[in-house]
């Protein structure tokens, strides 16, 4: 599910990449070699994921443009909350 970018408000921008969307809630088939490497019979079998990037609606709400940046361990980017 994508989301209006609430930083450009649709126009297009770093953050969103120029489309004007930002995605929130991701979601996909299972790879047939993830199954199997579970002991799952992808022949009988399939799989559906989909996940709600906490982290990443946290950075779209606080304007972190890169949501990858919380989780690398610098405490300077504390700073600036
Ligand atoms: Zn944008």
């Amino acid at each position: 599910m994508d989301a209006s970018c609430p930083h450009c408000g649709g126009k297009g921008c770093n953050v969103c990449k120029g489309t004007g969307w930002i995605e929130i809630l991701g979601a996909g088939m299972v790879n047939r070699h993830v199954l199997s490497g579970c002991g799952i019979d992808p022949d009988v079998y399939t799989g559906f994921a989909f996940g709600v990037g906490l982290d990443r609606i946290t950075a779209i709400c606080h304007g972190i443009n890169d949501a990858r940046v919380p989780f690398e361990g610098d405490i300077r980017f504390l700073k600036q909350f």
